[in-house]
């Protein structure tokens, strides 16, 4: 998200308005623990910074954020108590669960999730499949992340159950298999994890390319897909523009007017 949004700000926007120069736009990613994308190894964490950084992006790790408001942003840095002057703040620290958990009448995770047993099922009612994002499962005693493939993967799980239970036979296990994990962080930069191969940078890149066109169904799909994409990687151009009236907000001096005599 830091690395679009500075990318959008000094390409995609720039020359678009005629009083704001979006080029001087800051991105300011705020991290709780002491490395970005925790969930890759540490070298992985460290490539994610320098890309982040060669962007354009100040990265500041170890930086708990105690309070936003419409003006500021406040948090807990090395150096103690910060203020962050900013009116546009995107806050991306995790997902909660559907409130949909609660109606099942069983103790939740901190995330609102449904812990489950091995078979994906309620501990002491077979017949109750939770899923997902909504399920704390686990696999070889590690948490499921909460991401498609493990969504996909459960989903097959499950419905084998099911037919299991109604056939009288015994379920299976869910097993989770971690074909991998990939980020993108902008424009030719990105991290790569498949089994022990790590990757970064332009490879990693054009490896998410690759996987996401690949995983779209039909040859149309695909083609649309591409087609697009290379259209906006040679134009720097998005197709898409939201363009709202700033009213009530007061006019910065403009940039390409003459100043008055
Ligand atoms: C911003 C973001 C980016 C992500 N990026 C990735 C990524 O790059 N790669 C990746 O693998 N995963 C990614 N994920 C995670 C991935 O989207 C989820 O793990 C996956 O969608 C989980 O599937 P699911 O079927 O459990 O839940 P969902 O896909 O959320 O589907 C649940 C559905 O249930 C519906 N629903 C909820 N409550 C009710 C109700 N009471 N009645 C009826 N319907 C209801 C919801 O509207 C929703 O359509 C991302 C998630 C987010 C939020």
């Amino acid at each position: 998200m830091a690395g679009t949004l500075i990318e959008i700000a000094r390409h995609t926007l720039s020359g678009e308005f005629r009083r704001i120069d979006p080029r001087q736009a800051k991105v300011v990613l705020l991290e709780g623990s002491d490395r970005v994308l925790a969930a890759y190894p540490p070298d992985l964490s460290e490539k994610a910074r320098t890309q982040l950084v060669k962007l354009g992006v100040d990265v500041r790790t170890g930086s708990r954020v105690t309070d936003i408001d419409e003006e500021c942003v406040r948090y807990t840095g090395k150096d103690g108590e910060q203020r962050l002057a900013s009116r546009t703040v995107i806050w991306s620290a995790g997902v909660a669960a559907s409130s949909l958990g609660k109606a099942l009448n069983v103790p939740l995770d901190r995330a609102g999730r449904v812990p489950v047993g091995g078979e994906l099922s309620i501990p002491g009612h077979p017949e109750v499949f939770v899923i997902g994002d909504l399920a704390a499962a686990t696999s070889d005693g590690k948490p499921v992340p909460g991401v498609s493939p493990a969504a996909k993967q459960m989903g097959r799980v499950a419905a084998r159950n099911v037919l299991a239970h109604m056939a009288g036979k015994a379920p299976e296990n869910f097993v989770y298999k971690d074909y991998g994990s990939l980020a993108t962080i902008g424009r030719k930069a990105a991290v790569a994890m498949v089994g022990k191969l790590k990757f970064s940078g332009y490879p990693a890149w054009l490896f998410w390319l690759f996987v996401h066109v690949y995983f779209l169904i039909g040859f149309r799909n695909r083609l649309m897909v591409m087609t697009d994409w290379a259209w906006a990687y040679l134009t720097f151009k998005r197709s898409a523009r939201v363009i709202s009236s700033a009213i009530n907000t007061p006019r910065a001096k403009p940039r390409d007017e003459a100043p008055t005599q």
